[in-house]
């Protein structure tokens, strides 16, 4: 069973304590959102759980309130962006097959254009 604790060696839980250095897009009690270094769309925001799971469906198993939280936040990250208007993608990549490569589940928000029908 997760319980949520940070993981010492796990990037975004770093980002999330401001051990590094991110832009910083939005914070609630329960969530961090910042931009992507390495953005697929014109918008690419990250939308962490302060807490640490390892993927969705880690985090709908152990703390299906705060994978609510994430959805909510994800709306409101769209609106504070200037994205809700025109649409956007909400992306949860969940490990190998899909090539999740930070272990700390995060909600890609995508948009500021026309997307591409598969990837990131
Ligand atoms: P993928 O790398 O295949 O997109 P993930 O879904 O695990 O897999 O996404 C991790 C995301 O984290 C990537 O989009 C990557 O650009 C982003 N990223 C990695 N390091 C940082 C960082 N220091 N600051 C912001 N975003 C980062």
């Amino acid at each position: 069973m997760a319980d949520g604790q940070a993981q010492p060696d796990c990037l975004f839980c770093k980002i999330v304590a401001g051990e590094i250095p991110a832009t910083v897009v939005r914070q609630t009690d329960l969530t961090f959102t910042f931009k992507d270094i390495n953005p697929q769309a014109p918008v690419h925001d990250l939308i962490v759980p302060r807490a640490h799971y390892r993927n969705a469906a880690e985090l709908a198993a152990n703390a299906p309130e705060l994978a609510a939280a994430l959805l909510t936040e994800a709306a409101e990250v769209a609106k504070a962006v200037g994205i809700a208007d025109g649409g956007y993608r909400i992306v949860f990549n969940t490990d190998a097959h899909a090539g999740q490569t930070v272990f700390h589940v995060h909600a890609h928000v995508l948009g500021g254009d026309f997307l591409s029908t598969f990837g990131t």
